[in-house]
């Protein structure tokens, strides 16, 4: 039989979130929808309870990481990818723009767990990181990035554009993507630890979105920015055949994240709904002849079997990412299904709870908004379907673009 069932210790990670998102999410979630770019003070604390987890020697911190008494941390490698996906849907039952915006919780931080050598790990530990790859001319083609860095001395120096980073003016650090020759293509590309408040640094600009507006998005200038050498993640050699696997491998462990937070926004969607269906007189029996259940019930039942499924691919992504196991096709259709599915079902709950749905009265209408964004960064839905047919049908990206 398979065994579909959490782990114990992971079932308490997901209660806890949970808790956090109802209590301490949902409550503001409104007031910073409305409220774009003002940093939701709310979340100070929350990042003094992390803290405080880690000082106490609490197992496991919210981003999924054990940690050892006294605050040092202590990585384990089967469960961390779990529990981090677990944590991020059911935070984003709560709040998908607070979630992106929790202090300390960053996509570059999933970037430097999957890259950055242990002694990095250390000196960026407890560090707010972004993630910076999109430029004005590089959205789902990466590998057309035009930020450059070359070595003077001891520094770094990067020159560039990046857009749309989320947390590039919160984050106490950025991890850029840039690269050490345009000549050679993708192999040149590395990722740079970049402080807040190194020479040369800039935020110019700030999104006004649809949806995630609790969360920042900033534009950057990197303008002769200097930066120590020690802060390339990875190594400094030009290898032509693991370079830009190794920058790509930060998706792997992203994207199921992403994918557990449209799930975890499509959840609270059908939750809300289910409910005021209820109120409207609708049962819910699972049970009778499929051609005798009412449209809308069994809309609903299609609705959850989507999910569930989704919410399945995102666990497996993650579990092959804990064991070690090569997981991008895994980490591509679990977040092509979760965008997709997510757009879907908030979007239909909307529908089926009409005017009431439609109305900022409550809040299906911002997770139809919210979620959108969850089929568009870390690489859009035709982009995961082009990952995943180039794994299943063995091409290189040259070979199918
Ligand atoms: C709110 C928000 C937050 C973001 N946060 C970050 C962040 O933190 N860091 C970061 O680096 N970036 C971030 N991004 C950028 C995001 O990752 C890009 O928007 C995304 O990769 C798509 O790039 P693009 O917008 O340039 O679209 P394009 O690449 O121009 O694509 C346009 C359309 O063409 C399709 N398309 C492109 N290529 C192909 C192809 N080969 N085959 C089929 N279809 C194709 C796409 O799917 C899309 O529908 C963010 C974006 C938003 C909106």
């Amino acid at each position: 039989m398979i065994n579909l069932e959490l782990p114990k210790k992971l079932s308490r990670l997901g209660d806890m979130a949970h808790a956090v998102a109802e209590g301490m999410f949902r409550p503001v979630s409104r007031k910073y929808d409305r409220l774009e770019h003002t940093y939701p003070k709310e979340l100070d604390m929350l990042r003094s309870i992390l803290q405080g987890m880690a000082d106490g020697g609490s197992d496991m911190g919210a981003d999924g990481l054990s940690r050892e008494k006294k605050g040092k941390r202590k990585e384990i490698n089967n469960g961390t990818n779990m529990a981090i996906v677990l944590n991020m849907m059911e935070i984003c039952w709560g709040d998908a723009g607070l979630a992106l915006t929790i202090p300390g919780q960053g996509l570059g931080n999933a970037a430097i767990t999957a890259v950055a050598t242990p002694e990095q790990k250390k000196r960026f530990d407890g560090k707010w990181a972004a993630m910076a790859i999109t430029e004005p001319d590089a959205g789902s083609d990466s590998a057309a990035i035009q930020t450059t860095a070359h070595l003077d001395g001891d520094e770094w120096v990067l020159n560039g554009e990046k857009i749309f980073v989320t947390c590039g003016e919160r984050a106490d650090l950025i991890v850029v993507w840039a690269t050490l020759d345009k000549e050679l293509g993708r192999a040149a590309i590395k990722s740079f630890v970049v402080e807040k408040g190194a020479p040369g640094f800039k935020v110019t600009h700030l999104e006004k979105k649809l949806g995630i507006r609790a969360s920042d998005t900033a534009t950057i200038m990197l303008d002769n920015c200097r930066i120590p050498r020690t802060n390339i993640l990875g190594s400094e050699a030009i290898d032509t055949k693991k370079s830009f696997a190794g920058v790509m491998q930060t998706f792997d462990n992203t994207r199921p994240v992403v994918a557990a937070m449209s799930v975890g926004v499509a959840k609270a969607a059908l939750d809300l709904t289910r409910d005021l269906l209820e109120k409207e007189g609708i049962r819910f029996q699972y049970q009778g002849n499929r051609f005798d259940i009412p449209a809308i019930e069994a809309e609903f039942y299609r609705m959850e079997a989507d999910l569930e499924a989704a919410r399945l691919l995102m666990f497996k992504a993650a579990w092959m990412a804990d064991n070690g196991m090569p997981n991008s096709k895994e980490a591509s259709m679990a977040k092509a299904k979760a965008g997709r599915v997510g757009n879907d079902i908030t979007l239909k709950c909307v529908e089926l709870c009409s005017s009431m749905g439609y109305s900022e009265n409550i809040l299906l209408e911002k997770w139809a908004r919210d979620s959108k964004i969850f089929d568009i960064f870390e690489g859009t839905q035709q982009i995961q379907q082009l990952v995943v047919a180039r794994r299943i049908l063995k091409k290189r990206s040259k070979d199918l673009k």
